[in-house]
């Protein structure tokens, strides 16, 4: 079994490390990722400028390829030039922080993980949720069980599985839930400052209002201490719109 290895928080995050000391009980563990953190940057991919690549030897205790780009990046790099032998699983993370809601369309845990799958790879995002326990290494010992129970379930080329962990401030997490991802929009806002250049500036401040208690989300389950798996898809055609907006009166296009 051949791992590839990457997240969003730079190969230098505790959270890679702990979910590589997990995946090596799997499987040979190549690392492809980030040189800095790169959170929030969904999807992108660096086109106007090459990609340095550098090996390094992290924390001193496993060989790595650091990247000067993107997460997803790192990935179709890594599967294209840099890992010689086929890979069998793409894991992203551990991440500093949940990737559940409309979040996993910012996270860039998720899109690397998406960019495997995209490219037949069976692909899974892993995410801990902030809070006073940031415990990674029991969130990788929790990640590593999940993986393996996908592997003996039949994770497939082009499956991709978001795996969210609560934090461990509440105690030990309840069982696995398998929920869609929420759609709430976040309550977030801007905060402005005059900056030191007479430059106005604006930072912005993310949190969720109140979730649904009824809802069976993956924002939902993971406020209720659950670890939560959320199967994704990255076909974003409204296929229940689809044919009204055929019906309507296209204009004729000379
Ligand atoms: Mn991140």
């Amino acid at each position: 079994m051949h791992i590839l290895l990457t997240n969003d928080d730079g190969i230098s995050a505790p959270g890679l490390a702990a979910m590589y000391r997990e995946l090596v009980f799997l499987g040979e563990v190549a690392v492809v990722a980030p040189e800095s953190v790169e959170s929030a940057s969904a999807h992108a991919i660096t086109i106007n400028a090459p990609l340095a690549v550098q090996e390094l030897h992290v924390h001193n205790e496993f060989h790595g390829h650091a990247v000067s780009g993107r997460p997803v990046d790192c990935v179709k790099l890594a599967l294209q030039m840099l890992v010689s032998q086929p890979v069998d699983l793409v894991v992203s993370g551990i991440n500093d922080g949940a990737n559940v809601g409309i979040n996993v369309l910012y996270s860039g845990t998720v899109a690397a993980a998406a960019e495997g799958a995209l490219m037949g790879v069976p692909a899974v995002a892993v995410s801990l949720a902030r809070g006073e326990e940031l415990d990674f290494a029991r969130a990788a010992r929790i990640a590593r069980g999940i993986i393996k129970a996908m592997l003996d379930r039949g994770i497939r080329p082009g499956m991709l599985l978001n795996v969210n962990i609560p934090n461990f401030e509440h105690g030990d997490p309840k069982g696995v839930w398998v929920v869609p991802q929420s759609v709430q929009i976040m309550d977030d806002h801007y905060v402005s400052h005059e900056g030191p250049d007479g430059v106005r500036q604006y930072w912005l401040h993310g949190k969720y209002g109140p979730v649904s208690r009824t809802e069976q989300t993956d924002l939902r389950a993971l406020l209720d201490g659950h670890v939560v798996v959320t199967p994704l898809q990255f076909d974003l055609t409204a296929r229940e719109v689809i044919e009204e907006v055929r019906r309507w009166d296209w204009p004729a296009v000379e």
